[in-house]
């Protein structure tokens, strides 16, 4: 059976050139980076070269780059190094688990958190930040990208109210990496950190963005690896790997005009899926400006509606990006989209999509198990069972064309079963 895989936000394969730059580094420069010796200079010399690749892909100075285990790590990282009982923080009830559980943990130990709602589209509205501002706000995280919808939050526009009031401003930008260029100058953030796996890099392994002079107190502590901001032996393959991953990373969202390049051809795949699939009746986009919110005004949206702006349009949003706008929907990367069917299980639907072939996601992957909707789409206003009918489709940068087709055949089919089989649709759900 054809498998189509659409879950490019769990996480992706490995590019073919990223494990080629990964393969000496096992068994021939198998070095310790720390030790003297030529082998441990060979191993050196990878991890110093891939610092100023990802200095490169972050704008920044290669002092500023600390390589880290991932995501997790890095969110951790900005929250507990740098607040302190007394402290007020600044976050988003639509962040990833890895902010918000470490925010309920400094909440515990006297910090005080507030979490600003987003609007019904899925966008932050910097007004909300610049009202939660207090005296004591000592750090602001807003992520880049949201991981379930695509919303591309206005960063830049949060950065300057967080430095007009003297607070350090932390992104997490694990599923922006390598969708939009990154630019920490521009964001005007003092931390941003990112995941190879996100990005066609190996797992375990992601990097963080340290503005120089940030009073960032290390995680994880032992030996002096990484200027003492992260202890551990380096894991020279996986840095190699994120190196390279991100290299591509500049080179697909470089390429091409903006007709004929990597992400516009991405995006125009997602709103022929989008598009497609919004053609069943009872369906819709969360993350439009007609999102699931409300029912009565919930609507159809006619696509592909989108355009690539690769830079000032006046547009809402952060249109500093170079991103996919319409009036329809607001700012999303490229290769997602998330969209509600009225009258079915989510996770039904996603069990029947798997039997056919096609792999998605209901909420995110990162909770998979749990059977609590999305904390994302009931932040925006999605009522409960809206929220459980809610799947992610995200596609890989090598998403076909016959992928897609693919996808739109087996899709309406599910649908309809699943809605003539479906106690939610006999109205017998709670
Ligand atoms: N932040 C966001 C927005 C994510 O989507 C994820 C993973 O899904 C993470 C953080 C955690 O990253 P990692 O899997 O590298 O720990």
């Amino acid at each position: 059976m054809k498998r189509v895989y659409m879950d490019a936000n769990a996480t992706t394969p490995l590019l073919p050139e990223v494990l080629e730059a990964m393969r000496p580094y096992w068994m021939e420069c198998f070095g310790n980076a720390s030790s003297i010796h030529l082998d441990g200079q060979q191993a050196h010399s990878a991890v110093d070269r891939a610092r100023a690749a990802l200095a490169e892909f972050f704008n920044c100075h290669d002092a500023e780059v600390v390589f880290n285990s991932g995501g997790t790590e890095g969110d951790n990282t900005a929250i507990f190094g740098l607040l302190r009982p007394g402290d007020h923080f600044i976050t988003t009830s639509i962040e990833h688990s890895a902010i918000l559980r470490a925010a309920e943990r400094v909440a515990e130990r006297g910090v005080e958190v507030t979490f600003v709602a987003p609007q019904p589209s899925g966008l932050i509205d910097p007004a909300e930040i610049q009202r939660a501002i207090r005296p004591e706000t000592r750090l602001v995280s807003v992520m880049l990208a949201n991981n379930e919808t695509g919303v591309l939050q206005p960063v830049e526009e949060i950065g300057k109210i967080a430095a007009a009031a003297g607070a350090f401003f932390h992104i997490d930008a694990v599923q922006g990496a390598g969708k939009v260029p990154l630019d920490v100058r521009r964001f005007g953030c003092h931390l941003l950190n990112i995941s190879a796996h996100k990005m066609y890099g190996p797992k375990g392994v992601g990097a963080i963005f340290v503005r120089r002079g940030t009073p960032l107190e290390s995680l994880i502590v032992g030996g002096s690896h990484e200027r003492r901001r992260r202890a551990g032996t380096e894991n020279v393959p996986g840095i190699v790997g994120l190196a390279k991953a991100a290299e591509l990373a500049m080179h697909s969202l470089e390429d091409g005009t903006p007709e004929g390049g990597t992400m516009p051809r991405l995006a125009r795949l997602r709103d022929r899926l989008e598009a497609g699939i919004l053609a069943l009746p009872g369906t819709g986009v969360n993350g439009a400006h007609s999102s699931g919110c409300h029912p009565e005004r919930a609507q159809r949206v006619e696509g592909p509606a989108s355009s690539f702006s690769s830079n000032h349009s006046g547009a809402p949003g952060p249109s500093h990006l170079g991103t996919w706008e319409s009036t329809n929907f607001v700012p999303r990367v490229a290769n997602t989209t998330n969209i509600w069917f009225d009258n079915l299980e989510g996770e039904a639907l996603v069990i029947a999509l798997d039997l056919k072939g096609v792999a998605v996601s209901g909420g995110s992957a990162c909770h998979s198990g749990a059977t609590e909707p999305s904390h994302v789409l009931m932040a925006m206003g999605l009522d409960k069972t809206r929220a459980r009918a809610s799947l992610r489709f995200s596609l890989l940068k090598t998403a076909t064309a016959a992928d897609v087709e693919y996808a739109l055949q087996v899709v309406p089919e599910a649908v309809e079963h699943l809605r003539m089989i479906s106690p939610v649709a006999a109205g017998t759900a709670g």
